[in-house]
């Protein structure tokens, strides 16, 4: 019973008696420096690895009959396919990708409505509210190379009045703002990308505000699965 790694070429196996009856004990250097390498890279790494039936890790990882085998394929001029279970797992990691791929994509749609949605209420108020996406630098970690922390806030340009006054936040205030923890968003940056908010007690509070939901952005259940909570969320303040 052949290995999975096993070749399943027509030709390999009186390939394989050749190559075992010409290797000898000895490897001459210059198949591993120049010979061996030059082939490789003449043909490509998927020729050595459908050869060999496993994958080519270098001439430093063969043996002398190994060696044999890739010079009297090259030699022939074999080009056979890679094994079987290699194109399947191949295509089965590219189907995965697209899916991939397309599921950030609709998910990136879906935060995008959410997000246009909630600006657009705030605008529409009686007395518009407008928004903007700044992100917080307020922590010294910020400092460290490619440390990233402190999330992206909704944070407002005019002045929110909302729930008969109890709820106030003043120019260049975060959605999340509170007095006790004032200094936790005190440095706030417009971001000129297109980002979206990602702090989520701002996402609440504006969602709140507005009336609106904000399943996708609050990484909640998607709608019909949420139930009696959410539509209390989606009350409006
Ligand atoms: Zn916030």
């Amino acid at each position: 019973m052949s290995r999975q790694s096993d070749p399943i070429y027509p030709e390999y196996a009186e390939l394989r008696a050749e190559a075992d009856r010409r290797a000898s004990w000895c490897v001459d250097p210059a198949d591993i420096n120049f010979r061996i390498p030059d082939l490789v890279a003449a043909r490509g790494y998927d020729w050595a690895y459908a050869v060999l039936g496993r994958p080519y890790g270098g001439p430093q990882s063969l043996y002398g009959s190994d060696i044999e085998l890739l010079k009297l394929a090259g030699e022939r001029d074999l080009d056979p396919s890679l094994p079987q279970h290699v194109v399947e797992a191949r295509a089965a990691a590219e189907a995965h990708s697209i899916a991939g791929q397309e599921a950030a994509a609709a998910r990136r749609r879906l935060l995008d409505e959410e997000w246009q949605a909630i600006v657009a209420a705030l605008a529409a108020r009686q007395n518009p509210v407008l928004v903007k996406v700044a992100h917080n630098y307020t922590s010294g970690r910020h400092c460290e190379s490619g440390y990233v922390q402190g999330g992206d806030h909704i944070v407002f340009e005019t002045r929110l009045l909302a729930s008969a006054g109890r709820l106030r936040r003043e120019p260049g205030q975060s959605a999340c703002y509170q007095p006790s923890r004032a200094r936790n968003v005190e440095v706030l940056v417009e971001v000129d990308d297109d980002r979206l908010p990602t702090c989520k007690s701002c996402i609440r509070t504006v969602a709140r505000v507005v009336g609106l939901g904000a399943a996708t952005m609050l990484g909640e259940p998607p709608a019909g699965a949420r139930g009696y909570a959410a539509n209390r969320r989606v009350r409006g303040w």
